[in-house]
């Protein structure tokens, strides 16, 4: 099969029997919902770019498995250049939708359970990685979005998976049977899960032996049997409901997506099971899959960029785009986002081979990439809202704008610098609130928090990566310690 165009990568959804809730209720027609699309033109954006000349460098790769071309989000990286691509490509996505295009979550599950998977049968003489071969074959012949599945609801945060009061707040194997396994519990926080064709799960946590039962990694389709979903809400979401609703979303086209998965009782067939209490490996999936996310994070960049040029209009048309404090202001805000970008160049340029043969990114630069986003970007959206002024808050609606009474009063006194169009300064005002506080602040603020793993998790892997023994040994050189006289 060739490349999909977004069009058709959207009517393919529709031939998904997906079992999504919302509001209490079952959604009937996901891919047509107001308060969805966005979500889903975002991941067609990942098509549409595959087919444009301009990007295709970028947007497309050679399958080092059959020799087809395949959408970069389907590819196992093979060199260091490979993992630059990746980033730059999430970075001009980013500019493009200025939200989460969703579907890097699949590649970095490829990706990172490919060379795992390849370690576990070098030492187990299992056959994870043909199987997961021909499932990533299928997945880039189809070009194909996948929801890599980490993060488990985890209950109690003190006990281990299985100390929980509730099994099910780990994903874990409820049977084993001859031609596959059956599966239960939930994967929180999922992005572009309603808007995939396939759940690639993965364990959340290093596991322990008592837990090997929650050391499982397998795919099922979206629509597969005992699979539904529920529809995580965002700030200000119910404004794409509105009739006509245009200027007060910021963003009318684009938009992220998170939704609570639940298996309940969820058949997996032998040939989709990757790891099945392999305890030892979870750990290794785990930080691989985390560090390809934390690499991933150039996502940010791009809609930095967005963000920063939305600032400076707002600049433009407040009338003061050469007062000195704007001016630095806007620096200030162009030297975080480069900051973020340097870090996930680094982690890609000391990129390694893995023993798959597939490249990782280095994990110490990459958690680095990562806790800076934990950071930036809400200095970024500070100095957003510093530069927009109030009035990003305090605005009248659209409909206030077009309103026969309140119309002309709202072009009077919202109008900004001399010449300047009212309804393009409100315009680029609702930008800025709908990455900094709008639906698309999910994925530009909170996720840069959480997604990827929270700042802790970042600081246990610098902590480990960090090498602080070799440092110190290069302190005691310089400074000619004898530690023989040392008693401790
Ligand atoms: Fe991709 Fe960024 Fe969305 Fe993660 S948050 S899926 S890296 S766009
Ligand atoms: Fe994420």
């Amino acid at each position: 099969m060739t490349l999909m165009t977004g069009k058709e990568y959207v009517e393919s959804l529709r031939n998904l029997d997906i079992k999504v809730y919302m509001f209490g209720e079952k959604v009937e027609n996901p891919v047509d919902n107001p308060i969805i699309r966005p979500s889903i033109n975002s991941v067609a954006m990942t098509y549409d770019l595959a087919h444009d000349p301009e990007y295709e460098d970028l947007m497309t790769t050679t399958s080092h498995l059959t020799g087809n071309r395949i959408n970069r989000f389907c590819h196992i990286h093979q060199s260091k250049e490979d993992l630059v691509k990746k980033i730059k490509m999430q970075r001009l996505m980013g500019q493009k939708t200025a939200s989460c295009f969703q579907r890097c979550v699949g590649m970095d599950a490829f990706n990172a359970i490919y060379s795992t998977t390849y370690e576990i049968d070098k030492e187990k003489g299992t056959n994870y990685h043909e199987r997961f071969k021909k499932y990533l074959v299928y997945c880039q012949d189809n070009d194909l979005v996948v929801d890599g599945a980490m993060t488990d609801p985890k209950g109690d945060r003190g006990l281990s998976p299985s100390q929980q009061e509730d099994p099910d707040m780990y994903v874990h194997i409820k049977e084993i049977r001859e031609d596959g396994i059956v599966v239960r519990g939930a994967k929180a926080h999922q992005t572009g899960s309603i808007n995939s064709h396939e759940h690639l799960i993965m364990p959340t946590i290093a596991m322990r032996e008592e837990d090997a039962a929650y050391a499982v990694s397998f795919a099922v389709p979206t629509d597969a049997k005992g699979v539904f979903m529920i529809y995580g809400r965002q700030s200000c979401d119910t404004r794409k409901l509105e009739d006509d609703a245009d200027i007060d979303l910021g963003n009318n086209t684009f938009g992220g997506q998170e939704a609570l998965v639940i298996f309940d009782d969820v058949f997996v067939p032998n040939e989709r099971i990757f790891m099945c209490k392999e305890w030892e490996y979870s750990g290794m999936l785990v930080e691989r899959f985390a560090g390809y996310h934390r690499q991933s994070y150039a996502c940010k960049t791009g809609v930095g960029d967005v963000l920063i040029g939305a600032a400076a209009l707002a600049a433009d048309y407040n009338g003061v785009p050469k007062a000195s404090h704007i001016k630095d202001k806007i620096i200030e805000m162009q030297h975080l986002n480069e900051t973020m970008w340097a870090c996930s160049l680094a982690c890609s340029y000391e990129g390694v081979k893995t023993e798959s043969g597939g490249y990782l990114i280095d994990l110490l630069l990459a958690n680095v990439c990562k806790q800076n986003v934990t950071r930036f970007p809400y200095d970024i959206a500070r100095l957003a809202e510093d530069i927009a002024g109030g009035l990003m808050v305090t605005m009248p609606s659209e409909k206030d704008l077009k309103g026969n009474f309140t119309g002309p009063w709202v072009e009077k006194f919202l109008k900004g610098k001399i010449g300047a169009d009212t309804e393009n300064r409100m315009r680029v005002l609702r930008l800025i609130e709908n990455i900094t506080l709008g639906t698309a602040a999910v994925g530009y603020r909170t996720e840069s928090m959480h997604g990827a793993g929270s700042p802790q998790a970042q600081r246990i892997m610098i902590a480990r990566q960090g090498n602080l023994e070799s440092k110190k040994e290069m302190a005691r050189k310089i400074a000619h310690l004898d530690v023989s006289k040392d008693n401790f």
